[in-house]
């Protein structure tokens, strides 16, 4: 429950402290701010080091810096300031309240224990130091559908079972009426160097991407006009446009799950959507929820297996291999198109994040951390639960994962998922006059198709940097290696 301490200055605005909740709708703990009477004043800490978070990717950051300049201008509108300030939050947070002459603070609760611990670290220093600022806190958690503290999840299905049994989301808040207070000293987002300048590797995103609560939105609409009809089917293709691209404004909370949840349910009962593309999207949201069990209940997620037999695998660490599959180099069309999205967009689509890991990881026996690693720095989405519970999954060690010896085949993925190569000529130019039939293994093209469409394998286009049917047989060596230690 929100703690009221009577305070003592009952005029002094009350402070909310934004983090990775950067909307003004479904923000309970704006509306506790606003249902105060008090004037409000938005906060947001960099605090790299210590507020419980991965420090943030490349990418990641520049999508913060679009999300906290639309949170600013939002609030702006209706004259409540967002302050900006770098440094350790148990520091910053009082001495902000100080310079405001703060009479309430309020954060919404975040789901990760590490997470917890630096809010209770927040929440003593406060109390103990400024007695009269009242702390709201505890508020309805709008991060996640579930509480991960009350179930634990290893096997995805009965865990979503679980979770839809009692799942009825409440209905969202809408943006409260916010009172506009007095600002106070803040820095300067520019000065904080998020965003990319020599060089300026982030037009493909800045094309791509509208960071922001309105921009969240507008992705939700479009989805729901255009892209939901067939998604239970078609989720799957990323030559067409039938997934969301929901998963950064999520990531920053732009947008709760309990919304998208009651849009969707809307757009059902109005006849908008269908039920099995329902939920099937909404299963899909359900992935990300057991993410996010996994890592409250192992916060270790990035760094170790969760299958400990994984820990005796024979990786072999070879950085030329590493640098080929990040740059888009490996010869074969579907990953390097993959590859090539997330390095132009900041965001790959999710068959081709499974087929471009599992590439790394079986083909080329690469350490999954060292992908995990690569998309933490170059997807805008990148999240703290989903990344490292999906590359764990994808490499055999993780929670519900793929069985290790199921290997992709990148070819017959490419010509099922992208029949017709387009999503191969949108991201390989070189490639783009093959034809449809041979462009997922440019190898096997004749002279006269390779000459036909300019293609010369190992100048303008990789040879394959390893044979599929050599790569498998030795990533299921190296998988017999350990499957005795059960
Ligand atoms: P939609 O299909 O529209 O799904 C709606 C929402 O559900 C997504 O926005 C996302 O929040 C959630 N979701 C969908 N699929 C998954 C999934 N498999 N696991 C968890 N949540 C899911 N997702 C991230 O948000 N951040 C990551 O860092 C991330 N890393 C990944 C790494 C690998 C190797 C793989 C295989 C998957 C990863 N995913 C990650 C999951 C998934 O690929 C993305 O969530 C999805 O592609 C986002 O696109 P979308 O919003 O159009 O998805």
């Amino acid at each position: 429950m929100p703690r009221d301490n009577h305070a003592t200055n009952p005029d002094g605005p009350a402070v909310v402290w934004f983090r990775f909740d950067l909307r003004l709708s479904d923000n309970p703990a704006l509306t506790a701010a606003t249902d105060s009477g008090r004037p409000v004043l938005g906060l947001f800490v960099q605090d790299e080091a210590g507020h419980g978070s991965r420090p943030l990717g490349a990418a990641a950051r520049w999508w913060l810096a679009g999300s906290l300049r639309a949170l600013q201008a939002a609030l702006a509108r209706v004259g409540v300031p967002l302050i900006l300030r770098r440094g350790p939050a148990a520091v910053v947070i009082p001495d902000v309240l100080r310079e405001a002459g703060a009479g309430m603070i309020a954060w919404n609760p975040r789901p990760m224990s590490a997470e917890q611990a630096a809010d209770d670290a927040v929440r003593r220093i406060v109390a103990e130091t400024l007695p009269h600022v009242a702390i709201a806190d505890g508020l309805r958690r709008t991060a996640l559908l579930h509480d991960p503290a009350a179930l634990r999840g290893r096997v995805f299905t009965p865990f979503w079972k679980t979770v839809t049994a009692k799942l009825a989301p409440p209905a969202p808040l809408p943006v409260p009426p916010l009172r506009a207070g007095l600002s106070i000293a803040s820095d300067r987002l520019a000065d904080w160097g998020l965003e990319p300048t020599a060089p300026d590797w982030a037009g493909g995103l800045r094309e791509t991407w509208t960071p922001g609560e309105a921009g969240a939105a507008a992705r939700l609409a479009d989805f729901l006009d255009q892209g939901i009809a067939g998604y239970a089917t078609l989720r799957d293709r990323p030559d067409l446009a039938h997934v969301s691209m929901l998963s950064p404004h999520l990531r920053f909370g732009e947008i709760t799950p309990g919304q998208v949840w009651h849009t969707v349910q809307t757009a059902l009962a109005s006849g908008r959507a269908a039920a099995p593309d329902a939920d099937k999207f909404l299963s899909e949201l359900g992935w990300r929820e057991f993410s996010q069990n996994l890592l409250h209940h192992h916060p270790n997620l990035a760094a170790a297996n969760l299958q400990p037999r994984f820990d005796a695998f024979p990786w072999r660490p070879d950085d030329r291999l590493l640098r080929a599959w990040q740059r888009g180099a490996t010869g074969y069309p579907i990953v390097d198109a993959g590859m090539r999205q997330l390095w132009r967009t900041g965001w790959m689509h999710n068959r081709v994040r499974m087929i471009t890991a599992s590439f790394l990881v079986k083909h080329l026996l690469q350490d999954w951390r060292a992908g995990e690693a690569w998309f933490w720095d170059t997807l805008v989405d990148a999240d703290p639960a989903s990344n490292p519970a999906s590359w764990q999954w994808v490499a055999g060690c993780g929670a519900d994962a793929a069985p290790y010896f199921r290997i992709f085949n990148p070819i017959l993925q490419g010509e099922k998922f992208d029949p017709d190569g387009a999503y191969v000529r949108r991201f390989i130019p070189e490639l783009a006059g093959l034809p449809s039939a041979i462009i997922h293994q440019p190898w096997r093209a004749s002279p006269l198709e390779r000459a036909a469409a300019g293609v010369r394998l190992g100048d303008t286009y990789p040879a394959p940097i390893v044979d599929h049917a050599w790569a498998r047989n030795r990533a299921l060596a190296a998988f017999a290696e350990i499957k005795s230690n059960a």
